[in-house]
């Protein structure tokens, strides 16, 4: 990462992310690590990183920005934008775009919808996604990977094994859903060969930099920023990344996706791991990590820090 300089906008980010890092601190103790995985169970609670990217290439860090942790459904956005490239408007049979309003792994809306989830960022729906994905992809690990290396340039990006394999054995509630959805003809694939996939994919780990990076097309009209080691580039349409974002706004965290967008007010996505990005359209992207979650599955520092940021720089969205 290079070293913090003067944003552009002249915003002055370094005190305001070394103030929310003393703020978010008084706030350990208050959530609860993951521990549904018993891997992500072993994670040291009282931790936080933050890292600010914006479209000038500047970019500013706090904390442990630079720790690695797991994705887990922060994956789905990426899964999502995958599957969205390849599939366009024909994704919308199998997977809705309204928010659910029911905890991220719950099944009781799919028997009255038919099989049919209301949105790719709760489980049932990233299980859909990843269907696609594993009749696209003989290796849709290697093909994510690559995806993601490419837009972190980090070539040595990878899922955690020993995580993946926690998550997998203890999957009884996720390999439900999918036996289900099967059942209504909207998972194609073996129940177990799409589970190793969505397994691998949430295991997936990046630090808080990495993540504003890989996610920085979102701000920037679907087109990567140049990097020290390559060339920007088209990822997404513009008006591709401005459906993700809205999607992002109305469906990113959960049952609390209305409390964030009050709170909050940007596109964002939460992970068990602990992890949140934040899209700030033609401005940048913010990641922030404290494993300690609420009781929705969110992090407590994470969602402080996000509303904190927005409070004290102004940001959001549109
Ligand atoms: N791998 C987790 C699961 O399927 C992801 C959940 C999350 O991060 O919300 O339960």
């Amino acid at each position: 990462m290079p070293a913090p300089q003067a944003p552009a906008n002249s915003t002055p980010l370094i005190p305001i992310l070394q103030q929310i890092h003393t703020e978010a601190q008084a706030l350990f103790g208050q959530g609860q690590v993951a521990d549904y995985i018993p891997a992500l169970a072993q994670v040291a609670p009282r931790q936080f990183g933050m890292a600010v990217a914006l479209i000038d290439g500047s970019t500013f860090a706090t904390g442990q920005a630079h720790t690695p942790f797991s994705l887990q459904s922060i994956t789905k956005l990426f899964a999502f934008v995958l599957a969205l490239k390849l599939e366009g408007e024909g994704l919308w049979k199998r997977v809705g775009r309204e928010p659910s309003g029911a905890a991220f792994n719950s099944m009781v809306q799919l028997e009255s919808e038919k099989g049919i989830p209301r949105n790719p960022f709760i489980n049932a729906g990233a299980l859909v996604i990843t269907d696609i994905l594993t009749s696209r992809y003989a290796h849709l690990d290697i093909a994510m990977l690559g995806a993601l290396r490419r837009l972190t340039d980090a070539p040595d990006l990878s899922w955690n094994g020993h995580i993946a394999k926690s998550e997998r054995e203890t999957a009884h509630r996720n390999m439900a859903m999918a036996y289900f959805m099967k059942s209504y003809g909207n998972v194609l694939n073996p129940p177990e060969l799409v589970l190793d996939n969505y397994c691998r994919q949430c295991a997936i780990e990046m630090n808080c930099a990495q993540l504003a990076q890989a996610t920085m097309f979102l701000a920037h009209n679907g087109q990567d920023i140049d990097t020290d080691a390559r060339p920007g580039e088209q990822f997404l349409s513009p008006s591709d990344a401005r459906r993700v974002n809205a999607l992002l706004l109305t469906c990113g965290a959960y049952d609390a996706a209305g409390d964030f967008a009050y709170r909050i007010g940007l596109p964002v996505k939460t992970g068990v791991g602990g992890g949140i990005v934040a899209i700030v359209p033609g401005r940048g992207t913010v990641a922030v990590w404290a494993p300690e979650l609420d009781a929705k599955g969110n992090s407590v520092l994470g969602a402080f820090a996000l509303e904190r940021l927005t409070q004290l720089t102004g940001w959001h969205h549109g």
